[in-house]
């Protein structure tokens, strides 16, 4: 038996892959990406966001065995063998979580349930290697290109997040690659054709672009934190034409 740290679990969700899921959002992440739009699952300690407009305290961060949360997804076991939906596991970063997540991935299987699981990739290949057998899908991000860019603004390493993108490939995993388009980081033509390199030599084909957006900036302020794309418009529709052009010389693109 195995516990996870469970930040929230989000019934009927859409936005986190084919037909009607469950997403189980973990609490911890090894990285520290300030266009963070689930701030609440960075840090692995429980958090209460305090939303103020709303006059509403919600609590994020509680531990559960995998057999708890297994038993709370099967109440919609219809909706998603209707719709070929299923579980996603998200965050913060769920490899970290890697033993219950496996655990929690295998059950699911043993039930006939589908799973995603959406990471961001800077964690040893030994964690995806626990995951392997039970995973249907890998939501993967991929944010930058640069070594620096990954290190000094999200903590990451891309050399790591790299190999193991790659490895996954050729494993034969299905795998999602989504690029979040953000301001002034990554939407420049140089910035989406040095990605374009590192994912042809990942053998990358497909690629999801994911438009920027504010969703987050009411966590921030419900967590008294700054946000500092707080002043940041939505991408608009010309600038993702623009960028998804760039990216369709090489893969097919979806753009979310
Ligand atoms: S990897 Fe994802 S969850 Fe972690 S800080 Fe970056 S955007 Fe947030």
């Amino acid at each position: 038996m195995s516990d996870l740290n469970v930040s929230c679990i989000q019934r009927f969700s859409t936005g986190d892959g084919p037909g009607i899921r469950t997403t189980v959002f973990l609490k911890g992440c090894n990285l520290k990406c300030p266009w963070c739009h689930n701030p609440e699952n960075i840090s692995p300690i429980p958090q209460m966001l305090e939303y103020k407009y709303a006059n509403k305290i919600v609590s994020y961060g509680k531990i559960m065995s995998t057999e708890q949360i297994v038993s709370d997804i099967m109440e919609d076991i219809e909706f998603y063998r209707a719709g070929n939906g299923g579980v996603t596991i998200s965050g913060g970063e769920p490899m970290l979580q890697y033993e219950g997540v496996a655990e929690l991935s295998k059950q699911l299987h043993n039930n006939g349930v589908s799973v995603i699981i959406d990471t961001a990739g800077s964690v040893p290949w030994d964690n995806f290697a626990a995951v392997f057998d039970h995973t249907d899908i890998f939501y993967y991000d991929y944010k930058t290109a640069s070594e620096n860019d990954c290190k000094n603004v999200c903590g990451g390493d891309k050399s790591l997040i790299l190999s193991n993108l790659n490895k996954l490939i050729i494993k034969g995993k299905n795998v999602h690659v989504r690029i979040p388009l953000i301001p002034g980081f990554n939407m420049g033509e140089t910035d989406c054709e040095n990605i374009s390199d590192d994912l042809l030599s990942a053998k990358v084909k497909y690629v999801d672009l994911l438009p920027f957006h504010r969703l987050g900036s009411a966590k921030y302020e419900a967590l008294n934190l700054e946000y500092a794309y707080k002043n940041t418009p939505p991408s608009n529709v010309d600038t993702v034409t623009y960028i998804k052009r760039i990216y369709s010389k090489y893969f097919i693109v979806n753009v979310e």
